[in-house]
């Protein structure tokens, strides 16, 4: 038995055999033909085209349908590469004059291509090579009809082990029978990760070298919500998961009768549960979950067409979408999030040192303004279709809000120019995200309509612990005797103020902290659709008193070894099911 420690980035426990995704290294049968061949072979490589982009054209179709036009827009490129005549004609050329195979001259032709994206300067096009190496693979199981990493005829749910997923092989997840992604590769944002979280799969990344160290058909656990895979677990192991898999079933499905029930404590203190989404689509979910609104609208995944910036238009469609969907619910549209390990660093010539401490979130969009408007005036236009309201993140000091705001200003001016309606009161408000903003809520909380705690950054910036290195990830937690105090702090403050606050970092759904939360005062929690019912749960089954006395003996603790120890107990001892 062996047991991996990586992320946790989508959280859930399954137990089943692996899959283990070849590498796909083709092996080419022969490298050159007999002149008489050449025509068949150019029959070959033209029927490999065809059926390579009619598949090509399904997957775009089933993914758009199913999770969304903005991710389905991963395979424009390449689809653009196998429809434009140029690649096609090229490999044509090795097979008429070097008498080359349709598959050696399709490899030929693919590695020439990998080697100069792998060559470029720009970090976004040197990761092209990916894309193309897709395209060689679809178009050589095409040619040689080997099958050895289609997903989709699993005979049985399986847990994926990978080193990478290309683009194509994350998106065909929809349609296999994947429980499970165990990857060497990828972080909390990966590509992967998005995918996988919105799709609901429980899933670890940055394990290394848990390809190389596992087969097909061997039986691993996956503990997404800790962050581990136990490769060839031991009879006692494998039963106390079990156990826990059938615990976890029976709780889910204990707890969506929740649903409709409303979140308030025992002596009737109502509170807000809200989501996080990424994608219009996940409106859906959020719904069926019982969320009462969309607390964090996280806008960033509309760069998922990583090479041009979203149009105003795009912004816009995805916004009223979602707005269509959610009625007359409120949704706070965070702006754009970029840097840091979002999107814009990939892209840079000269990626930064730091980029957490660097040019990321609003400094990225108080630099950018353009893009930054675009976005503006599309959020400002959503604004007359129901209750949109606009976060600005990472704010560190009143100067950054005030720039922000002028930006809005400006958005605004744009519209009154063109006719063009918005609702001038739309509230705007903030993420406490930084030990900057903390300290300073008070002056913060007079120039804001609303705040939100972005806990994920709030930690890492508090404690100086990356929130994606696997390397510290023991480090970085929510328990921290500082953590606690800057929240209470925070808390108190806006509830003096008369502000309304809300926490939407991932520590909102992990029940642990809910009643410590609720003790020190926050009212309104957003987080992952999924795990609503559980916060809801305990909720429910406390006293406002209750919440106090656990919060106030919290905050007297040394470590967090021995406030995480309290805490699970205490939750355990009021809503067992929910932990
Ligand atoms: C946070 O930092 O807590 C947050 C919600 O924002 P993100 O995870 O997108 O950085
Ligand atoms: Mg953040």
């Amino acid at each position: 038995m062996e047991i991996k420690k990586g992320i946790a980035v989508s959280p859930g426990v399954v137990i089943a055999n692996a899959v283990v995704l070849d590498s796909g290294e083709y092996r080419i049968p022969y490298r050159n033909v007999p002149a008489e061949q050449v025509e068949a072979e150019l029959e070959k490589l033209r029927k490999a085209f065809e059926d390579s982009i009619t598949e090509l054209n399904s997957l775009r179709d089933a993914t758009a349908e199913q999770l969304g036009r903005d991710i389905a827009s991963i395979f424009d490129f390449h689809y653009g590469v196998l429809t434009q005549g140029r690649l096609r004609e090229q490999i044509a050329q090795l097979i008429r004059n070097q008498n080359y195979s349709a598959a050696f001259a399709v490899r030929e032709a693919l590695r020439g291509y990998q080697r100069r994206f792998l060559k470029m300067q720009d970090q976004l096009l040197r990761e092209r090579y990916k894309d193309v190496r897709d395209i060689e693979r679809r178009l050589l199981r095409n040619l040689i009809g080997q099958e050895h990493e289609d997903l989709s005829n699993l005979p049985e749910p399986s847990i994926l082990v990978a080193h990478d997923l290309t683009p194509s092989q994350s998106a065909n997840l929809v349609k296999a029978k994947i429980i499970g992604v165990a990857m060497d590769a990828g972080g909390l944002t990966s590509h992967t990760a998005i995918v996988v979280r919105s799709m609901g799969i429980p899933a670890v990344m940055g394990l290394q070298n848990i390809s190389a160290g596992v087969s097909t058909g061997d039986t691993i656990i996956l503990d997404g919500t800790k962050g581990l895979v136990i490769v060839g677990p031991d009879p006692e192991m494998l039963a106390e998961y079990r156990a826990e898999e059938r615990r976890l079933a029976a709780v889910s499905s204990g707890l969506i009768e929740l649903r409709d029930k409303p979140a308030v404590t025992e002596d009737g203190v109502q509170i807000s549960l809200l989501a996080n989404i990424e994608f219009p689509y996940e409106v859906q979910t959020t719904l069926e979950k019982g969320a009462e609104g969309i607390g964090l609208y996280r806008t960033e995944f509309l760069y998922l067409r990583s090479e041009k910036e979203p149009t105003e238009e795009e912004h816009y469609d995805a916004y009223t979408l979602v707005m269509r969907n959610i009625g007359q619910r409120p949704v706070i549209i965070r702006t754009l999030d970029l840097g840091a390990d979002k999107y814009t660093q990939s892209q840079a010539r000269d990626p930064e040192r730091n980029p957490f401490l660097g040019l990321r979130s609003i400094r990225y969009c108080l630099q950018n303004l353009q893009p930054f408007k675009v976005q503006l005036r599309a959020i400002l236009r959503t604004s007359v279709e129901g209750d949109v309201r606009i976060m600005f993140p990472l704010i560190s000091g009143l100067m950054e809000l005030r720039q922000a705001k002028m930006a809005l200003g400006d958005a605004m001016e744009d519209l009154e120019e063109l006719g063009i309606p918005f609702r001038r009161d739309m509230p705007v408000g903030i993420m406490v995200e930084t030990p900057a903003a903390a300290i300073q809520i008070r002056e913060l909380l007079r120039e804001t309509d609303f705040i939100s705690i972005g806990t994920n950054d709030l930690i890492q910036y508090t404690l100086a612990v990356d929130r994606g290195n696997e390397r510290v990830a023991p480090l970085y937690t929510a328990s921290h005797p500082a953590v606690l105090r800057m929240l209470r702090d925070i808390i108190r403050e806006a509830n003096r103020a008369n502000v309304p606050c809300s926490l939407c970092g991932e520590m909102a759904g992990e029940p642990m902290y809910t009643l410590f939360l609720l003790g020190i005062g926050l009212r309104s929690f957003s987080m992952a659709p999924n795990d609503i019912p559980e916060i809801k749960k305990i909720i429910r089954s406390t006293t406002i008193a209750r919440a106090v006395r656990i919060a106030r003996r919290a905050l007297s603790f040394d470590t967090d070894r021995q406030v995480s120890n309290y805490l699970r107990d205490e939750t355990r001892r009021i809503a067992p099911e929910a932990l």
